[in-house]
């Protein structure tokens, strides 16, 4: 069987008979892709751990008439901070499950696989949900599903102050027809959508604005992408 090599993240893996998984992986060369790992649900499986979500390693991957085989893998990176933060963990994920949702298997996006490393590292060290909010506007913006924070989408008004946020007309309203959007919430998003992930250090929004807007942003993807958010419905949870 003819092999290649891949550099991929595993987002996520599920059982496949008795004892093999099927792993969904993001590569930079070849976005979403799934592939078998053999014998990775009996103990003592060298494979087990590699595989684990969020966890990126270097595939040998044999291919076959269905799904390619794993054959080896060896770990890059596997971002002991996201693990042992229950928070971190959860947000870290939700950005796999979007990731999932939102791109087409088979299809390369090397931008956004660039950035879903960048968002991973930088949430070992940063609020993960800052994180999670520049990662989920950066991936809106290539979808085409930017949301317009500064001007009213109806009419092209500048806003200022408090305003309105219409998750189905995808951005700020100067009617009073949507979720109210503090100038606070307004701005952060605003500087999150335009912010390289280096500039994330020098921002410090405070908690209560941060979860604002990570729930109004979650009603605009969720009226655009289909998402099965799993991992997000258990955010709550965790206050
Ligand atoms: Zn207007």
């Amino acid at each position: 069987m003819p092999t290649h090599s891949l550099d991929a993240f595993t987002l996520r893996s599920y059982p496949l008979g008795e004892s093999d998984r099927i792993v969904v992986l993001f590569s930079r060369e070849k976005g979403l892709g799934r592939a078998v790992a053999k014998g990775a649900r009996k103990s003592g499986s060298s494979l087990a751990g590699r595989i684990e979500p969020l966890v990126r390693c270097r595939f040998l991957l044999a291919a076959c008439r269905n799904l390619d085989i794993v054959s080896q893998c060896e770990t890059v990176r596997t971002f002991p901070a996201l693990r042992q933060d229950l928070s971190r963990l959860m947000q870290a994920l939700c950005l796999a499950e979007l990731t999932m949702a939102a791109l087409a298997e088979g299809e390369p996006h090397p931008e956004a696989f660039d950035r879903f490393d960048e968002a991973l590292r930088s949430m070992c060290r940063l609020d993960p949900q800052l994180v999670a909010l520049w990662y989920q506007l950066k991936l809106l913006d290539d979808l085409g599903y930017r949301p317009s924070f500064d001007f009213c989408v109806l009419c092209g008004t500048p806003i200022e102050g408090e305003s309105f946020f219409s998750p189905r007309e995808g951005g700020v309203v100067c009617c009073r027809d949507g979720l109210r959007l503090s100038p606070l919430v307004r701005e952060t998003l605003s500087l999150l959508q335009e912010a390289g992930i280096s500039e994330l250090d020098s921002l410090h929004p405070e908690k209560e604005v941060l979860g604002d807007a990570h729930r109004l942003l979650g009603e605009h993807i969720k009226l655009r992408i289909d998402a099965r958010l799993k991992a997000s419905s258990l955010l709550p949870l965790l206050g």
